[in-house]
């Protein structure tokens, strides 16, 4: 898509696809220096915060500015100027207000300021500030968009103002250039402002960025015993943990419940080669779409077991280098393009305590995200290991519809599990110091 200066998000529903054609057809006679281009987005499951996000997620690399929009409104001349301006210039929140009008005369009616003035003596509506909203994209990132815990209508604007004031992005209200609301009939689907300005603090949660990376860690199985293994403590709290095709069911049935999206899955283990499933799982992150891309830890020793099928799925193959012999050599024959190779014997001795000082971490853990292990989510890939080990689910949940939420007000870097990882730089840095 070429680089346009304006987005225009537009949810819609099935049922209200006149109304989009209205709107549409109001812009064509919008007289504007500013090249924009519109983004409708279907609402599905009554989640219009949902529908706004997934229509800025569209838009960010392509547009300077980004609006949202009704389709029940009309932009009035000049908005998609003055509001291009004012964003660039000031990088704050621009909203407009709007007014209630009974009817629109013709779809095709064009839009001259007389028109406008006609409507000046309607009053101005003191809420409603969802009626446009627009930022640059580094602004919306920031925001973290609209919060998708709201459904139903009303509320998520509210929400989103309180996000904004609490991230440091300036609002500019807009009473000049005034949206026309026409009114129309109740939406067969409720007005829930109260219930989602009561249930949706500000929190840290990004709506906006897709959700880290998921960690599979399909099995404790594996038939070496390195010194260095970063799952050690699991595999012996666990010993014969495999994931079943029932687990993998219930994860993606739960994924697709809650509309998570994933930057990429991440299968580890134990030895995933020795593990049955793996093309079973492979096949499902593809076939699910929530996935950008694969990769696999191996040892190798199995490679063997690499089915063709399951190969075509996986992006990266990461081959463990061992200071005693493996099969990694024809892994790296077989898949040249993908295959990378990594010296275990340079990995880090996971440590027993939790060092004083070292909070909040500083993390340079490649697969930062979540895990997947024996029917729970962890915040972090090094969860289980730092916590199931010792005997506690900590830091995890029970997967169900919204098996996330829970982690959303979590401050993941100032985690007591944190002080013993080896993959806060603060703590290694000490435990260097101590070898050496
Ligand atoms: S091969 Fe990997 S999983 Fe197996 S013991 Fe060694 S480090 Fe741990
Ligand atoms: S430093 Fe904390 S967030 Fe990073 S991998 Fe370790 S436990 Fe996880």
């Amino acid at each position: 898509m070429a680089q346009c200066q304006l987005g225009l998000v537009v949810p819609f529903t099935r049922n209200c696809a006149a109304e989009f054609q209205r709107l549409l057809g109001s812009l064509k006679h919008v007289k504007s220096d500013v090249s924009f281009i519109v983004e409708p987005v279907l609402i599905e499951g009554h989640n219009l915060a949902r529908a706004r996000n997934t229509g800025i997620k569209s838009l960010l690399e392509t547009c300077d500015v980004i609006a949202c929009i009704d389709a029940d409104l009309i932009i009035p001349p000049g908005l998609i100027d003055k509001c291009y301006k004012s964003v660039m210039n000031s990088h704050s929140n621009y909203w407009a207000r709007m007014r209630d009008v009974d009817c629109w005369r013709s779809m095709f009616w064009p839009l001259e300021q007389k028109t406008w003035d006609e409507w000046k003596d309607a009053p101005l509506r003191e809420g409603g500030r969802g009626s446009w909203n627009a930022m640059r994209p580094e602004e919306w990132i920031k925001s973290g968009g609209f919060d998708e815990r709201c459904w139903g209508w009303g509320g998520e604007d509210d929400v989103l103002h309180e996000t904004l004031a609490a991230r440091g992005i300036p609002t500019f209200r807009e009473d000049r250039f005034v949206l026309a609301h026409v009114r129309h009939e109740a939406r067969p689907w409720p007005n829930r402002a109260n219930e989602n300005i009561a249930i949706t603090k500000p929190t840290e949660w990004n709506w906006l960025k897709p959700n880290g990376h998921m960690t599979f860690f399909v099995t404790t199985i594996c038939n070496r015993d390195c010194v260095q293994c970063s799952a050690a403590r699991t595999k012996r709290a666990m010993p014969n943990y495999s994931m079943s095709r029932k687990e993998i069911d219930d994860f993606f049935q739960a994924t697709a419940e809650s509309n998570y999206r994933f930057e990429s899955a991440v299968i580890v283990g134990g030895e995933p080669l020795m593990w049955p499933n793996l093309e079973y799982l492979v096949k499902q992150i593809k076939d699910s779409g929530r996935f950008s891309r694969i990769k696999m830890y191996t040892n190798g020793d199995y490679c063997g077991n690499l089915t063709d099928d399951a190969a075509e799925c996986i992006d990266t193959i990461v081959v463990s280098q061992h200071d005693s012999p493996s099969r990694k050599e024809r892994l790296v024959e077989r898949f040249p393009d993908r295959a990378e190779v990594v010296d275990r014997t340079q990995f880090r001795v996971i440590i027993d305590h939790y060092l004083p000082g070292t909070l909040p971490a500083n993390c340079c853990c490649g697969r930062c995200g979540y895990m997947y292990f024996n029917e729970r989510v962890y915040i972090c890939p090094m969860s289980s290991e730092n916590f199931l080990a010792a005997g506690r689910n900590g830091n995890s949940v029970a997967l169900h519809k919204g098996y996330l939420d829970k982690f959303m007000s979590v401050d993941r870097l100032n985690q007591p599990m944190c002080a013993r990882c080896n993959s806060n730089s603060h703590v290694f840095k000490l435990v260097e110091t101590v070898h050496a």
